[in-house]
């Protein structure tokens, strides 16, 4: 492997979220010394999510279904009066763990950034134009799961206000409502972290 060869990886690792150079160099270093085999386990990881990965038409979150939709979409014994927006596929896939929501999901692609002109791309036109097909499968409730810090709260204020716009004789009449996530969050945390009990009340007290 020529010092290039180094580089490069280590390039690539540190556009990873929350890895710095010395971590980048570090995973580098690990890939060195371990046996040939866990390097082509990698690169058949990798080239795996790049041919079967997709992303589900319905919620946007990533599968590697045969189907189009991912399974939580595709699935008949999910609760659809029940729509959980969510910022990421990480917060998603802990939910999902804690086995405690049984409804739909749907992933906004990020949350509110505050004090940056740099927004991430949130997925509110997707979200608002899913909404007709949610009413006619019988939408109650959308669950507003955001992370309890000042960007998720931003986010959650967005989220809500193009909602209560896009039906313009409010929630009432169209037979559903919009809460959030309980404060059982301690303030600062990301659902991508939190226990399955925490989730379980953070859910049970939602409002
Ligand atoms: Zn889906």
């Amino acid at each position: 492997m020529s010092e290039n060869a180094i580089d490069r990886l280590t390039e690539i690792f540190k556009r990873f979220p929350g890895i710095g150079p010395r971590q980048a160099g570090r995973f580098v270093y690990y890939l060195l010394r371990s046996p040939p085999s866990l390097r082509r386990e990698l690169v058949d990881a990798v080239r795996g999510i790049a041919e079967a990965a997709k992303q589900c038409p319905t919620c946007f979150r990533y599968h590697s279904d045969k189907q189009k939709e991912c399974s939580v979409c595709r699935s008949a014994s999910r609760d659809t009066s029940l729509l959980m927006v969510v910022a990421s596929d990480a917060d998603l896939s802990s939910l999902e763990h804690s086995d405690t929501y049984k409804g739909r999901y749907f992933v906004l692609g990020g949350t509110v950034a505050l004090g940056t002109d740099k927004n991430p791309t949130l997925r509110t036109k997707e979200l608002l134009a899913s909404l007709p097909m949610r009413i006619e499968t019988g939408l109650q409730e959308i669950i507003l799961a955001f992370p309890a810090n000042p960007e998720g709260d931003a986010t959650a204020f967005l989220i809500r206000n193009k909602i209560l716009e896009a039906t313009p004789l409010g929630f009432t009449p169209l037979g559903f409502k919009i809460t959030a996530l309980g404060r059982g969050l301690s303030t600062g945390s990301e659902l991508e972290y939190a226990d399955p009990d925490t989730l379980r009340n953070a859910l049970e007290n939602r409002r």
